[in-house]
């Protein structure tokens, strides 16, 4: 079978490995779509484990389970989580689950025809798509499982102001679960095109970048932000975040700068208006949950979001147009179908 090898955001290639065999609690599926994830392009984040098969955003299906295997059977399409967390220790205890100090293998990279799924995430990391969630759809159950958990930790809720810096997918994603959640939603980037994608997809106020975002905010809504949600590692963003946060206000990292760079933060003016500040980076089950019930709802819809879909083939175009962030917003990569092509 293909897969994709990445050394680095310029360097993937794709190299013929022998298909898995699964084991008797293992089952073999088969790639139909998987996404390119901002993580995926984040050279700092990336490289210590390179070179490695990227893709963690998946739609498949069943092609083989072992003999032990009774909840699935060839032809279920599923989605699977990359990682589970073990249920058990004091941080997924405490609902930590990123944290898991147990966390058992790995699902192998979705950039392939096709993924051996090891026996914990059989049992426990395999969620059957229903009708209403296409293959396609299914490669932002994991983007928005973190979205849902970002919003959670920072307690958003209807009626609150929420602004959201930077507004590539995962910034377009909070956009979206705030506005479904009636929130007023403000959006910030750069990008002019990036605005109009939020103003389309329910933000009630964007606003670029260059202008004084805070001001703009007051003058719009009378007060600042109840929630920022920073999705971008720009370091400008950072210091807009600062100024947009109201009285009783969260800050939330969803995105940060790079390892090397030091943050300063106006602790002493937090401090006396109870200003929060979170981090989150990923999710945890019960948010994967939430996130497969929102999309089968149609509480959140993702189709809008899909502006490039590529054969495993063309995969190094497809990161070089994350990595320029310009024309795209999301990119599937179509493992499978090369050999559907093939065939004809
Ligand atoms: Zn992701
Ligand atoms: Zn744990």
């Amino acid at each position: 079978m293909k897969i994709a090898r990445w050394y680095n955001n310029h360097d993937i290639r794709i190299e013929e490995v022998p298909t898995p065999a699964p084991g008797s609690n293992e089952m073999l599926v088969k790639v139909i779509s998987c996404g390119i994830c901002g993580s995926d392009i984040v050279e700092w984040y990336r490289l210590p484990r390179a070179p490695l098969v990227p893709g963690h955003e998946i739609g498949a299906e069943v092609v083989e389970v072992g003999a032990s295997v009774a909840d699935y059977k060839p032809g279920d399409r599923v989605f699977i989580a990359p990682k589970v967390p073990c249920m058990k220790c004091t941080y997924c205890k405490n609902g930590h689950y990123p944290v898991c100090a147990n966390v058992g293998e790995r699902l192998p990279g979705g950039m392939a025809e096709y993924i051996r799924v090891p026996r914990v995430l059989v049992q426990r990391g395999t969620y059957r798509l229903p009708d209403a969630i296409s293959c396609d759809q299914s490669t932002f159950i994991e983007p928005l499982a973190c979205a849902v958990r970002s919003q959670r930790l920072a307690g958003v809720h209807g009626g609150q102001t929420v602004v959201v810096i930077g507004c590539g997918m995962s910034g377009l994603l909070q956009v979206k679960l705030a506005a479904a959640r009636d929130c007023r939603v403000i959006a910030t980037d750069v990008n002019r095109k990036r605005l109009t994608a939020a103003a389309d997809m329910g933000a009630e106020i964007v606003i670029d970048a260059a202008e004084d975002v805070a001001e703009r905010i007051a003058a719009e809504t009378g007060r600042k932000a109840d929630v920022v949600i920073l999705c971008t590692s720009a370091m400008s963003a950072v210091a807009q975040a600062w100024h947009c946060v109201d009285k009783g206000g969260v800050v939330v990292f969803f995105a940060v700068p790079g390892p090397d760079i030091k943050v300063e933060i106006p602790l002493n003016y937090f401090w006396t208006r109870e200003v929060k500040i979170l981090t989150s980076y990923y999710c945890g089950p019960p948010d994967i949950i939430d996130a497969i019930n929102l999309m089968k709802a149609r509480t959140v819809q993702v189709d809008d979001l899909i502006t490039h879909k590529l054969p495993l083939n063309d995969i190094a175009k497809g990161f070089q147009l994350v990595v320029e962030g310009k024309k795209s917003i999301k990119v599937i990569i179509t493992p499978y179908e090369r050999i559907i092509s093939q065939a004809h």
